[in-house]
């Protein structure tokens, strides 16, 4: 397309303006009286009072274990500190120890500054920091289940559990996209769609806050939608490392979940640590500010991540002190430092807004979102909740809504009709993931990087794979051939342990479950130089498979390792990903056919460590071979493609209709589709409707996903599936930063049905969003 086409789309366009004035809908509409409450604390606030709302501490600043410590207090009472995070003592507590750490915090919190303390913890699957407490399958295997329910059912639970131990704050959902599987961090969110993320955060947000965004419930907590945001796509695959994503890219394909999740009512949102094209997120005024505050006007709270305005000048050295950094992020709009362990900020900025360098204005603005944030949540009423409100905390109604998301998150790769099991076969179980719980939870269980001493007596009633498979099969036996160590924080380690006596065992077998993996790391520690299998994995891998017995690998990873070579060794090929403390159970009864697969992969999964693909890539990626004398081919080859899964029945789609084949800019299209179950037994399909504008003055992806549904039918059963696409989720961000739609054809597909319809008119809108 050139600049000539360009233009003349441009001009034949009808451009619809609107700017940011007049201002948009409130985001979340206001109440009067929180806000006249707001009001009235804020005008009695010192500036030192105010600066201290603003900073957030880490418990281990001030505690020893569950106890303030003296200096804690003094430190709370100084600084007059708003907000504390993290699990006292790096571990998770029991419900009653949170009850009386965060009283204790609340006392002293409403005796020195009359508001009380804003308690925050990371439940990233479930409730990762209480004892006792639902841990849930991580976001990504949520994502797989591409069944909404199971992201509301884990907030709600998740804010009921928190609630239980009195905390009124989380740092989740998670929607950065997770389309680099080098980033150690691709498991905790929803996968590389950003309609999956916008979705499957939407539905953990009302989970967690309940109806009412304004009147959070005893039940609910105060969501916080992060790391705002292209957090998943740093260019050398390392955590907290630099993105380079296109403004337009960064509109359409990142800020979208965000701009969901806050107009679903997300009462907080949390920074990426990192930057983009060289401005770091935390003084980026247009987004920050501009993006989210004026064009959303959305009047929520930003907090930083870990000791990000330090990193301003640390790190990212766009600030040459401390002071400037805090400079920096404050008039770019954050409201609430994560500082964690110095206040250094609050007299930063208290010095900052006396020397005229921050405008007492922008404080008030951060003050008066914390403040509303504190009274959403109901707490100048009710500071603590009570343990004994809470009869289902951590009980079998909860435990049943994880083994059911489960159930549904695991991803049914390849069958070459061994699975479901026989009972009556004799299998090895072998492998590093074979006999371990804290693989299946992943990072953010019970401790930040998942592993520790205590977490075996924490974990104790759960089942491993192992467990799991010998209460449903009678001839089982188990040598893991390959080991981590779990005790340690050395997550990359393995080692070959028994290789020899696995093979002899496998030789004894009708067949092989190879639980192969990743052990649990988490953020930064993650970081990895390969994303091959271990060798040792595939060594074992090779050499069970040369005893000639039927090989099902497992897979318990947290992003997609390479398998290429051994792959074909295999007949089956199940990824659990992350499921959680019920995920061997959920595959104990999936392998044996009690219940059948239904999760489809959220993401690529790579073949190559030089071709990362995701699924909405842009058609020269993926040329084949030029004919003549120079080859200019690009092929795209990945080992499965976004929502590959299988099942143990099949489905067959006709019918697909359209309500309109031509449709303009205001326009709905109502799609329908029958899916039939044509196997023998009963099954769950995802339906995933895509899109594809065929021809785009910017380069058109191949495919988009705008809609999915998940249904269940019995054999021979049919249903019609019904989606509603509006002409807007056709729309495209232009090279110019604009939300577009053009005139021609656009390919509508679910399942192998096929329909063109043509947009009639070309449109591109002035304001920056347009639903
Ligand atoms: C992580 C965040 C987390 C925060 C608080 C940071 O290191 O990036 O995701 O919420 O710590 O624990």
């Amino acid at each position: 397309m050139n600049l000539n086409r360009l233009l003349l789309l441009a001009a034949a366009a009808t451009i619809v303006s609107c700017s940011t004035s007049p201002k948009v809908a409130p985001a979340i509409p206001q109440d009067n009286e929180i806000e006249a409450k707001v009001e009235k604390i804020l005008k009695k606030m010192t500036l030192e009072e105010k600066v201290g709302q603003m900073t957030q501490i880490t418990a281990t600043a001030i505690a020893n274990g569950l106890d303030i410590t003296p200096a804690g207090d003094s430190i709370i009472r100084t600084y007059k500190i708003g907000s504390v995070l993290n699990t006292p003592g790096d571990i998770a507590q029991s419900p009653e120890g949170y009850d009386r750490f965060i009283k204790e915090l609340n006392r002293i919190s409403m005796e020195e500054m009359g508001i009380p303390c804003l308690y925050g913890l990371d439940h990233i699957h479930g409730t990762t920091y209480v004892l006792g407490g639902t841990l849930f399958p991580q976001e990504i295997n949520l994502a797989s289940s591409f069944n909404r329910k199971h992201a509301y059912n884990m907030g709600k639970v998740t804010a009921y559990e928190s609630r239980a131990a009195n905390v009124p704050w989380t740092f989740s959902p998670t929607m950065d996209l997770g389309r680099n599987p080098e980033w150690p961090r691709m498991w905790e969110s929803f996968g590389e769609d950003t309609y999956v993320n916008a979705q499957m955060a939407v539905a953990e947000v009302q989970g967690m806050q309940g109806e009412d965004p304004n009147h959070l419930g005893p039940y609910n907590i105060a969501a916080c939608a992060k790391h705002f945001m292209g957090y998943g796509v740093p260019v050398t695959g390392q955590d907290r490392t630099p993105s380079s994503i296109a403004s337009s890219e960064l509109r359409e394909k990142h800020f979208e979940p965000f701009k969901e999740a806050m107009q679903a009512g997300a009462l907080s949102i949390m920074v990426n640590s990192a930057s983009n094209n060289g401005m770091p997120f935390h003084c980026n005024t247009e987004l920050l500010t501009k993006w989210v505050k004026e064009d959303l006007n959305w009047d929520g709270m930003i907090v930083t991540d870990w000791a990000d305005i330090n990193n301003l000048y640390t790190r990212e050295r766009v600030a040459s002190s401390k002071k400037e950094a805090v400079k920096l992020a404050i008039n770019a709009g954050i409201d609430m430092a994560m500082v964690p362990y110095e206040c250094q900020f609050a007299i930063d900025l208290k010095e900052l807004v006396e020397e005229g360098e921050v405008p007492e204005s922008r404080v008030d603005d951060a003050v008066r979102r914390i403040l509303r944030l504190k009274f959403r949540l109901g707490l100048f009423d009710q500071p603590d909740t009570v343990l004994e409100d809470y009869p289902e905390f951590g009980g079998k109604a909860h435990a049943q809504l994880a083994y059911e998301a489960a159930l549904e998150s695991e991803v049914l790769l390849k069958n070459n009709g061994i699975l479901p099991l026989r009972k009556d076969l004799r299998i090895l179980v072998t492998g590093p993931n074979a006999h371990s719980i804290r693989t299946l939870n992943g990072g953010w269980s019970y401790t930040w990087q998942g592993h520790g001493a205590s977490i075996p007596e924490f974990t104790d009633k759960y089942n491993t794979i192992y467990e799991a498979l010998s209460s449903k099969f009678e001839n089982i036996t188990y040598v893991p051939g390959v080991e981590y160590d779990l005790m340690s924080p050395n997550w990359k380690f393995d080692e070959a342990t028994s290789v020899k006596e696995a093979v002899a065992a496998a030789r004894k077998s009708d067949v092989i479950i190879a639980c192969i993996g990743e052990n649990t790391y988490c953020e930064t520690p993650g970081n990895d130089d390969d994303l091959n299998l271990s060798s040792n994995q595939k060594d074992l891998v090779k050499a069970l498979a040369a005893t000639g017995r039927p090989l099902v690998l497992i897979l318990n990873e947290g992003r997609p390792r390479i398998i290429r070579d051994i792959e074909p060794l295999a007949t089956a090929i199940v990824d659990i990903m992350l499921p959680g403390n019920y995920g061997a159970d959920a595959l104990a009864a999936l392998i044996s056919g009690e219940e059948n697969f239904s999760a489809k992969l959220p993401f690529t999964y790579p073949k190559y460590t030089n071709k990362f693909a995701v699924y909405d890539y842009k058609p020269a990626e993926n040329q084949g071979t030029m004919s003549g004398v120079y080859n200019y081919n690009a092929v795209m080859d990945v080992q499965w493609p976004f929502g590959h899964g299988l099942s143990y029945t099949t489905f067959a789609y006709s019918n697909m209709t359209v309500s309109k084949t031509e449709f303009g800019a205001e326009d709905t299209i109502t799609v329908t589709v029958d899916v039939t179950n044509t196997g023998e037994v009963a099954g769950k399909e995802s339906v995933l409707l895509f899109s594809s504008d065929i021809y785009a003055s910017s380069t058109p992806d191949v495919r988009r996903l705008r809609a999915f549904d998940k249904i269940e039918l019995a054999p021979a059963e049919t249903k019609t599936v019904t989606f509603e696409v509006s002409a807007k989720d056709l729309a495209f961000v232009n090279y110019y930063g604009k939300w577009t739609l053009e005139a021609g054809d656009f390919a509508l597909s679910v399942g192998d049905q096929n329909t063109m319809v043509k947009c009639v008119e070309t449109v591109v809108w002035d304001k920056p969003n347009i639903d």
